[in-house]
Order: C-alpha cells, then sequence, then structure tokens
C-alpha cells in the first residue's frame, strides 16, 4: 500500500488542485494535510476576519473530503516539523505541495525538502496554483518582470495555460493519522459582522450565481459603487478556495467584453505576484522611491484616526472606511479613493493605510495589498504616479446619487440626492442635527501640500 502526503496551503480546495490530482494517481491513500503553523501569521492569515474565513475554508474541505471518503488532518505547530511526522505516522514516499510565490513558502519548501530528504520522503512540488500564470514565466526582454500591466497582460493572454482539473472522485485517507480539532468561526473574536462565507463551495456557488448576470453587465458596471456589480470573489482567491486558472477559462468561455474585462481584472493579481516574486522587499519598501518625506505618524495621529474611523467629513471617504469595518471588504473604486485621500490628500505614508487594510480586509494578501497601495501612493506600478483622486469628483462619478454614502453613512440618511456628498455646503438649517463632522482637510491644500512634496508646484 503505497501512501502520499498532500499539503494544503494557499490553496484550499478540491477542484483544479494539480498536487492532490497527482497524489491520487501515483499512492493508494493520502492524507491531505493543513498546518497552522505560527509563521502563516507572518503569510497574512492572522488578522480575526481571516482567521474567520480561514476556518470555514478548512470545514468546507473537510466536510467535501468526507463526501469522497476522506477527510482533512489539521495539524498545530511548526509546518517542516509536523509534516514529518504525518509523513512518519503514515509511512508516506512522498510529500506533495504547490509551489509558493512568497519569500516565506520559498524558505518553507527548502527546509521541506532539506529536512523530508533526511527521512527518505520526496518532496514534489508542483506548479504553482496561486496564481493563473506564474511569476516569472512569462518576463520581458532584460528583465525578471513586468514593471507595466498593459504589456504584461497582452504577454499574459498569449500563454497556453493547461486546463482546470476536476475535483476527485474520492480520495482514501489511511488509518491512524491523528489531528487536531478544526478550527472553528465561532471562536473566532473581532471578526467584522457582515464577513461572508468562506470556503470553496461558498466561493463556487457565488461565481456561478454571480456570472449568470454579472459578467456580461462587468464592464459597464464594476466602478459603480452602489450597484456592487463586481464578483467578491477575492477572499476565495486569497485563500485558494478558488482557481484563478479556472475562473480565467471560465469567463472565456462565456464571452463578450463583460468577461474580457473580468479577466483582465484577474490578471491584475497576477502581475502584483510577478513583481512581488522579483523584488519581494517592496511589500515594504517603495518600487520606486519619489523621495517622499511623508508626515510624522504621531503629528497625523488625529488625521490618521479619523480617515481609519470614517470621520473625515468627506462621505464618499467615510462609507468607504465604514464599509471596510463592516464587511472586511470594500469596493475596489472605493479603495482607489480612500487610499489616495490618505497618501496624497493627507500625505500619510502608504504603509500606515496598508496596515489598517491588512488589519481587517478579508481578501487582504501583501502582494495585492502592498503593491496596489504603492500604485495609488505613486510609489509602485502606475505610470501616472502623481495623479490624485479627488474624493467629490469620484463620488459624482461612481456614486451619482448618493446610494453608496446613504448606505454606509447613516447621519446622512435624511439628505436626498447628490448633496449628500458635500453637507458643508447645506443651508444651516439643513445642517441642523447631522451628527457628521466638517471635511478634515481642504482639498486644494492638500493638492498643494502634495504637489510641493513631490517637487511638481
Ligand atoms: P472583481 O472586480 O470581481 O475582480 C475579480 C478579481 O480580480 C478579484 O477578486 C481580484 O482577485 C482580482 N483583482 C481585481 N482588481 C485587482 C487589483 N487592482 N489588484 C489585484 N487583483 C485584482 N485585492 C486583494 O485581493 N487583496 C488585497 O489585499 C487588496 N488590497 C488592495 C488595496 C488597495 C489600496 C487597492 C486599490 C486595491 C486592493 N486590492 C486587493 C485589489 C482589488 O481592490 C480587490 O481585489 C477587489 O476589490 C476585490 O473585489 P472583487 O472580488 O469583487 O473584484
Amino acid at each position: 500500500m503505497t501512501v502520499a502526503v498532500v499539503l494544503f496551503t494557499s490553496d484550499l480546495r478540491l477542484h483544479d488542485h494539480p498536487p492532490l490530482h497527482t497524489a491520487l494517481q501515483a499512492a493508494d491513500e493520502v492524507v491531505p494535510l493543513f498546518v497552522l503553523d505560527a509563521g502563516i501569521h507572518a503569510a497574512g492569515f492572522d488578522a480575526p476576519n481571516r482567521r474567520a474565513f480561514l476556518a470555514d475554508c478548512l470545514s468546507d474541505l473537510d466536510s467535501s473530503l468526507r463526501h469522497r471518503g476522506g477527510r482533512l488532518v489539521v495539524r498545530n505547530g511548526p509546518v517542516v516539523r509536523e509534516v514529518r511526522a504525518v509523513a512518519a505516522q503514515c509511512g508516506a514516499a512522498e510529500v506533495h505541495v504547490a509551489a509558493g510565490v512568497t519569500a516565506y513558502a520559498q524558505r518553507r519548501e527548502e527546509r521541506l525538502r532539506e529536512e523530508l530528504g533526511e527521512d527518505g520522503v520526496a518532496l514534489r512540488v508542483h506548479e504553482t496554483v496561486i496564481t493563473a500564470v506564474a511569476p516569472g514565466a512569462v518576463t520581458p526582454s532584460g528583465s525578471d518582470h513586468f514593471a507595466v500591466f498593459t504589456p504584461y497582460f497582452r504577454r499574459w493572454s498569449q500563454v497556453s495555460s493547461r486546463r482546470p482539473l476536476a475535483a476527485p472522485r474520492s480520495v482514501r485517507v489511511p488509518d491512524g493519522v491523528p489531528g487536531e480539532p478544526l478550527p472553528d468561526r465561532a471562536d473566532v473574536a473581532g471578526a467584522s459582522p457582515g464577513l461572508p462565507a468562506g470556503g470553496e463551495t461558498a466561493g463556487r456557488n457565488r461565481f456561478a450565481r454571480w456570472s449568470r448576470s454579472g459578467l456580461s453587465r462587468y464592464e459597464d458596471r464594476h466602478d459603480d459603487l452602489a450597484d456592487d456589480a463586481t464578483s467578491r470573489l477575492s477572499p476565495y482567491l486569497h485563500f485558494g478556495a478558488l482557481s484563478p486558472l479556472e475562473l480565467v477559462h471560465r469567463a472565456r468561455a462565456h464571452g463578450g467584453p463583460g468577461a474580457e474585462a473580468f479577466v483582465r481584472q484577474v490578471c491584475w493579481r497576477d502581475f502584483h505576484h510577478q513583481v512581488l516574486a522579483a523584488r519581494p522587499e517592496t511589500s515594504v519598501t517603495d518600487y520606486r522611491t519619489r523621495h517622499d518625506r511623508w508626515r510624522d505618524e504621531e503629528d497625523a495621529a488625529e488625521d490618521i484616526a479619523a480617515w481609519r474611523n470614517g470621520r473625515t467629513g468627506y462621505p464618499v471617504v467615510d462609507a468607504a472606511m465604514r464599509q471596510l469595518r463592516h464587511q472586511g471588504w470594500m469596493h475596489n473604486r472605493a479603495r482607489l479613493l480612500v487610499a489616495s485621500f490618505l497618501a496624497k490628500t493627507l500625505y500619510v505614508d502608504w504603509r500606515i493605510g496598508a496596515r489598517h487594510f491588512l488589519d481587517l480586509l478579508v481578501d487582504g494578501d501583501v502582494v495585492n495589498n502592498q503593491l496596489n497601495w504603492q500604485w495609488v501612493a505613486g510609489t509602485g506600478t502606475d505610470t501616472r504616479p502623481h495623479r490624485v483622486l479627488n474624493p467629490l469628483v469620484q463620488a459624482k462619478r461612481f456614486d451619482p446619487d448618493g446610494t453608496y454614502v446613504r448606505r454606509w453613512v447613516p447621519e446622512l440618511r435624511s439628505l436626498t440626492g447628490r448633496k449628500v456628498h458635500e453637507p458643508w455646503r447645506l443651508a444651516a438649517a439643513e445642517r441642523e442635527g447631522l451628527d457628521y463632522p466638517d471635511p478634515l482637510v481642504d482639498l486644494a491644500d492638500g493638492l498643494a501640500r502634495f504637489k510641493h512634496a513631490r517637487g511638481r508646484d
């Protein structure tokens, strides 16, 4: 009887899972394993929203495996130690894992290879399943990564990818491999009340439901804040409950401009991954320095707190920051405008904003979060690094009748239409009784400070 271990990491699903697929073909029995290692905190799983979502993903994976005759083995402890112990307990000859893309994952792979090797167990590292196209699979001549999205997208679109794999029909797990109880979402304190259910089943249902009408509307509606027309699949992609490759295949099979626009967004995810894989230090340091001398964090403390708490006096900014707290998620257009507001209008270091996002986002990860923050702050890959998004212009364009603001800022619900975007302009009688702050900063002053700081005045 041959046995193999499959180590699940950021790929918590049964569909389109090459390591599981290969292990099931190669061995008579397979141990599906997930290790809750303290190191996954560093890998960005640790905020309450992500811990809660992770718990859902693990219990869904366990229940899908049980439907196929298997189960998920969860262990607590250092990942290399636990993998070695499980491999020894079940007499495995091989451990299968998908290639990681972060520095943490690469270190894990190296140590696994070395230490399993000492036990005579082979580590089989499969192609990455975290992105649709592996970081480094396409490169421009003379560089190890693309620094500009559009040429990357062109080359990425020409990669002929493998077909997504079906979920296995049955999984035989050997007896006698002890595991810990699965983490339970109910035990996670401090998660946002409006957090969605995690797991592959919920993710697949969401895609099936959304794609029926969402894909064809996507191109026209994805920037509309109130319409909420985007897929909301990012947390499922973050935990690997959905395969990005499968989503791309299914969207392409659907066809049409909406599906194309959706595929382009999924490519942004791969784009950032290939940048960070080539420049791991940019999760912390500027990708391109603009010689910013950001405001001192202590001096800007009140502004930062107002931004975090959704009390800046700019209703669209406040609506977005409150949505983040309530749902652990924020619309992409809203992320762009609140990030621009913090980094450019308030001239606060993007790392402070990125940290707050990582504390709350259920899809929060160092790759997409840090590099999108850098993109907005103008220290990243944006080809127009000094542009500033004016929150009023953004509000009028993407929330034209104020529905999004009224949804998240109850103090302003009595205000009709677009005047909700500028409550400070209301007549005194209309403003009376509104428990809502005046604007934190004059937009023109903010712009002048930013231009001066970047030497563009
Ligand atoms: P859809 O519009 O339905 O797009 C489909 C998928 O494409 C998304 O699920 C996502 O995986 C990917 N995608 C879309 N836009 C982007 C983008 N700009 N960059 C990378 N991938 C993208 N996304 C994260 O997954 N994690 C983060 O931590 C994160 N932090 C961000 C911080 C800032 C300041 C900004 C401006 C954007 C950030 N994004 C992040 C990207 C984007 O906002 C979210 O992926 C998107 O809002 C998720 O919603 P959705 O699934 O409905 O997206």
